[in-house]
């Protein structure tokens, strides 16, 4: 998966599943579905061979932190990712969530995945999910039933474990998915997950908070951060209507939740190197934390406003070294890595003589800051291609947009990759952006006619998603553009014969992406039907025809277009870094241009 200016982040969520390994979103592949078999196939082993294969797997860890043993009577904690070993313990924030249960004497933590755990605690006090990619929730509702645990969080009782999720897909709307957890962390994990780890510990300590499950949530639901769905009641305009309102069960249960902004200075590195990851051997350090460039459909800006940086000297530096004392292979991630105010700097460290031996990947860089010198320090540190996103071969797509990069710079980019000996250049867009007219997909193709020309010796790929909606952006009032699969095929049929390798993602799949990442709780009941059927639209269709009269059709979520005065959105009580107001403002500057 990509992230920003390669991260349209409709596609790219945030950096923590970028580092995932596995997208939080996209086409899905014939790739997917074999790995789902895989997953369905691992499911089946027994908790013996899943224990022993985990074994194995922590033989090959390497740990850049101390675990620190648990004392007695510590908190159990099952800690989960819904895929396997190789995915999950690729994910940074795995990774973390998991590095921080381990260095605290008052939390036992074991480890979860769909092909591998560790020996499992008889009564675990909390279970808790790493949620980076959508369809991963008929995953997360298998383990549930694996462990004995019922899937509806209503159905649970005292003697269940408590189970929260966390994670980009929680974070941006976890409204779909939220009859199955009782608690839900929105935000950066830093500070969020010791308050709530904290709380939980006190209240325990207390019996329970006063005793029921019931009232340990409530008192949870008082830590800012921490999203209780089951304490907030949801009322429609009848079952197929839009929602009317959205409001707490109890007095003391905050009308809304303000999603957690971490504002550290160190931003996050791996804890673990592992042969058996899905990067091989790689170490991960965060550079930058959200992008300010602020597209207006982009996740991986507006949901982990605002822009932070981590200082070279103190930070960047010494996680940087503590990892190349156990690998060789060094991934700098965050959503648009080269506009840290020291990147060069940063660069001319690690392409010292003494560390040519580093192998480097870069998550993403912006269009306009590849120079040739960019282009040739990655090269000899064996980078053979860049991702960069332009979005539309359109000024005045990218003008509505707001993304601030003139065709002028594109064809730099390209002309500087090929001259800094890169071997190929992946450009992403997107086409049915609001606004978006067939003239703009024409210039779009007339600029790949010109890049093909600058740069006759480079790979050239244009991968293309269409538009999705995405909660806490300018842009998550309108829906998927019913012109996108026709203008898919018309880029597919133009760029051929230019010699541009077309990479589109599925129509349908954004259908569903859209569905998720609009969708409010009366999915959950669906979620559950396409469990059954398989993850494919057509699955999601058959679920809506099933459920017809029970919650509105499937276009509502999709491609319907809401109006920001009157639209009670799903996730209306869950507060991100802007107000409303002001993502009302981008959108009008946006529609200026239309
Ligand atoms: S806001 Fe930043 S990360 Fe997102 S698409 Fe724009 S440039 Fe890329």
């Amino acid at each position: 998966m990509r992230t920003s200016c390669g991260a349209t982040a409709q596609r790219c969520a945030v950096v923590v599943a970028a580092a995932g390994g596995k997208r939080s979103g996209g086409k899905r592949s014939s790739g997917a579905r074999e790995k789902q078999q895989q997953q369905k196939q691992a499911q089946k082993q027994t908790p013996r061979s899943k224990t022993s294969h985990m074994s194995e797997c922590k033989a090959d860890e390497i740990l850049c932190f101390d675990p620190v043993p648990a004392a007695r009577g510590a908190l159990q904690v099952l800690y989960a990712y819904p895929n396997d070993y190789s995915v999950g313990i690729t994910s940074l924030g795995f990774q973390l969530v998991w590095a921080f249960f381990e260095t605290r004497a008052d939390v036992a933590v074991h480890r979860y995945f769909t092909d591998a755990h560790d020996p499992l605690p008889a009564s675990p006090d909390l279970l808790g999910f790493s949620f980076a990619w959508e369809l991963d929730y008929a995953n997360i509702l298998s383990m549930l039933e694996q462990l004995g645990i019922p899937i509806l969080a209503a159905e649970r009782g005292d003697q269940h474990p408590l189970v929260f999720g966390g994670g980009p897909v929680l974070t941006a709307n976890p409204e779909p998915y939220a009859d199955f957890f009782d608690v839900v962390l929105l935000g950066d994990g830093e500070e969020l997950l010791a308050a709530f780890t904290e709380r939980l510990l006190e209240l325990k300590q207390q019996g329970g908070g006063g005793g029921s499950r019931q009232e340990l949530l409530l008192a949870l639901a008082a830590v800012p951060g921490v999203y209780v769905p089951q304490l907030y009641r949801v009322e429609y305009e009848g079952p197929t209507g839009p929602i009317t309102s959205i409001t707490p069960t109890h007095t003391g249960v905050p009308l809304a939740v303000q999603k957690q902004t971490y504002r550290g200075n160190t931003l996050a590195s791996s804890t673990v190197v592992s042969k058996r990851m899905a990067w091989e051997n790689i170490y991960m350090t965060e550079v930058v934390r959200s992008c300010p460039e602020m597209c207006r459909f982009c996740l991986a800006s507006y949901l982990t406003l605002p822009f932070r940086t981590a200082p070279l000297e103190g930070s960047l530096i010494p996680s940087l070294e503590r990892g190349l004392a156990v690998t060789d292979r060094v991934g700098l991630l965050g959503a648009s890595v080269t506009q840290h105010p020291e990147f060069p700097e940063l660069l001319t460290w690690l392409t010292q003589p003494q560390r040519s031996h580093v192998r480097l990947s870069i998550a993403s860089v912006r269009t306009n800051t590849v120079t040739p010198q960019l282009a040739a320090a990655l090269s000899s540190r064996g980078t053979r291609s860049l991702t960069v996103a332009v979005e539309s071969g359109s000024q005045r797509v990218r003008d509505i947009v707001n993304k601030k990069l003139s065709t002028e710079e594109i064809v730099a980019c390209v002309g500087n990759a090929q001259d800094g000996g890169l071997e190929g250049l992946k450009l992403y867009g997107m086409v049915g952006v609001p606004g978006e007219e067939e003239q703009d997909v024409d210039a779009t193709i007339d600029m790949m006619q010109q890049l093909r020309k600058t740069a006759p010796k480079l790979r050239l790929t244009l991968g293309c998603s269409t538009f999705v909606p995405k909660a806490h952006t300018p842009f998550q009032w309108y829906g998927v553009s019913p012109q996108g699969a026709s203008r898919l095929q018309r880029l597919d049929k133009a760029l051929g014969k230019l010699g541009v390798e077309f990479r589109p993602e599925s129509y349908k799949w954004s259908l569903v992406q859209a569905l998720l990442s609009r969708g409010d709780r009366r999915l959950s009941g669906l979620l559950l039907l396409v469990r059954e059927y398989g993850d494919s639209l057509g699955s999601f269709r058959r679920a809506f025809k099933e459920m017809e009269g029970e919650l509105p059709p499937m276009d509502y979520y999709t491609s319907a277009t809401y109006q920001p005065d009157t639209t009670v959105l799903p996730w209306g009580h869950l507060h991100g870094p802007l107000p409303q107001a002001t993502l009302v403002k981008h959108l009008q500057e946006a529609q200026q241009h239309m």
